[in-house]
């Protein structure tokens, strides 16, 4: 059922007057090279001090465990009211394991379609328990939300534009955050420039981060996502009351999906590509086509368009500074789901810093490599490789996109599938099935062509049917 629209976003945590700690500068900053080893020595005179750029699911969520932690925390947003353009689906165990309340939710999704090339469609759901399904939600809702949360817990929230970093000369340095506050005078159109210090920095500012820059982090891959908002009349919008679309072909995207997802008073229509760029308006046309008289008679409230990244950054972790959230990398390339990696990567980097802090009084690189990034990777280093080769097989080609849905519409395989989305586990099974589904799988390959294709390529005769 879909809830009312909440307006969170007139109580903005983000206000003017905080006891901001920052000091003027008008100097622009060289970053340089950061020493081996680092160490903050523990100060009984102060708490340790940290910033965190980027106030989406990954910095509030790192921001709330600092803050938590008794860490003196900074979260600073360049657009506290904006939204993030995004499907808005996340994992039902996000619900629990972040404590959301269900008013956050605008639909409750029980029907997953996927449509193929051909335009066969699977429904996902069969297989989901009476209380399953995929909570979608608009992301300025929700991380408004988690910013506040953060607030509560301590978080002091600055908006502004962070522009750089200085790095540390020595392991007792502070990091200083160059950023602009929104202008202190009314009427006056330039921000104001800013300075914190701090001992520790979390970059969670998105795909273009600047503090990645700021630390050579190193580049990454990225897909480009495009999406309309479109309001469709009553009828239309009763169709996606617990519906939402995936649909696969070359002609919605040469790599990965396009969808129809339902949001509280709309639908988001979008599409995404890291090999097609420059054709994301076709792509977007096509997927306008496919869901036709679907979305027929809609206003299109909003597009947006931003990128998504495809892989994890060269470093995560470079001195006292982490990234997390797609500032990492941390989407996964099948299915572009991110935000509960966002969310989650975001408290583990904060976890990691708390328990080093209190535990030994230090924060070190060492610490963010073993606490943060090496339980990231054990616990969804697998994960995101094993969703990789999903992406590798199904969406090359029209005919791996076909076996994909006639796929679908096993049970087993929707089990398994809803079974690791909702809970982000990887589902256990039972080996006579998964021996019977790696057979039908490979039928379902075999008679859409996919490997008589390889074969011929790689008889270097070549054919591509898409
Ligand atoms: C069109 C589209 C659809 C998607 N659909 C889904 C979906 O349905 N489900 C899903 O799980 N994932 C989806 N994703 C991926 C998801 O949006 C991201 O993985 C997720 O938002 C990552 O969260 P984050 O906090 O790391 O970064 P972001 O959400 O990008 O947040 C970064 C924040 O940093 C701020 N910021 C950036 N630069 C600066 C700066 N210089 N100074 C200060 N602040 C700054 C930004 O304003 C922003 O608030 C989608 C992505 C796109 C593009």
């Amino acid at each position: 059922m879909a809830a009312s629209c909440h307006h969170y976003l007139l109580s903005s945590p983000f206000t003017s007057g905080l006891p901001l700690k920052t000091t003027r500068t008008t100097t622009t900053a060289r970053p340089r090279p950061f020493p081996k080893a680092p160490i903050i020595i523990a100060s009984s005179a102060r708490p340790l001090r940290a910033a965190v750029v980027g106030g989406g699911p990954a910095g509030a969520s790192a921001a709330e465990a600092l803050a938590l932690g008794g860490i003196e925390t900074y979260l600073i947003e360049r657009a506290p009211s904006g939204s993030k353009p995004c499907g808005g689906a996340i994992p039902l165990c996000m619900l629990s394991e972040f404590d959301l309340p269900s008013s956050l939710v605008d639909r409750r999704v029980t029907r997953m379609r996927v449509v193929s090339p051909s335009n066969r469609a699977a429904d996902f759901g069969r297989s989901l328990r009476p209380h399953e399904h995929i909570p979608m939600l608009r992301r300025e809702v929700l991380d408004s939300f988690l910013r506040r949360r953060a607030a509560d817990a301590g978080a002091r929230l600055l908006p502004g534009l962070f522009t750089s970093l200085r790095l540390p000369l020595s392991d007792s340095d502070p990091y200083l955050v160059h950023y602009i506050a929104p202008p202190s005078t009314r009427g006056s159109l330039a921000g104001d420039p800013s300075t914190l210090a701090v001992d520790v920095v979390i970059g969670a500012d998105g795909a273009n981060s600047r503090v990645a820059r700021s630390i050579s982090a190193g580049e990454y891959t990225t897909a480009i996502a495009f999406q309309e908002r479109i309001r469709l009349p009553p009828a239309g919008m009763s169709r996606y009351e617990d519906l939402a679309e995936m649909y696969v072909g070359a002609d919605v995207s040469p790599d990965f999906y396009a969808w129809v997802f339902p949001k509280c008073d709309h639908v988001a229509v979008g599409t995404g590509t890291s090999t097609a760029k420059p054709e994301i308006k076709r792509l977007q046309a096509a997927i306008r086509a496919r869901a036709g008289p679907k979305i027929a008679g809609g206003e299109v409230i909003r597009v947006e368009a931003h990128p998504i990244p495809e892989h994890p950054r060269p470093r995560r972790v470079v001195g006292r500074a982490a990234l997390v959230g797609d500032a990492a990398g941390y989407v996964t390339r099948c299915s572009g789901e991110g935000i509960y990696f966002a969310a989650k990567s975001g408290r583990m980097c904060g976890d990691a810093i708390v328990s080093a802090w209190k535990e030994r009084g230090v924060v070190t690189e060492a610490d963010l490599r073993t606490e943060y990034l090496r339980k990231w990777d054990d616990e969804y280093g697998g994960m995101f490789r094993f969703l990789d080769l999903l992406q590798q097989v199904f969406y090359g080609s029209n005919a791996g996109r076909e076996a994909l849905v006639e796929l679908c519409a096993d049970e087993y395989v929707q089990r398994m599938t809803f079974e690791s989305y909702l809970y982000k586990r990887m589902a256990r099974g039972d080996w006579r099935k998964d021996l019977g589904l790696a057979w039908r799988t490979i039928g379902s390959l075999v008679r859409a062509g996919v490997m008589g294709w390889e074969v011929d390529r790689l008889r270097g005769i070549g054919a591509d049917a898409s």
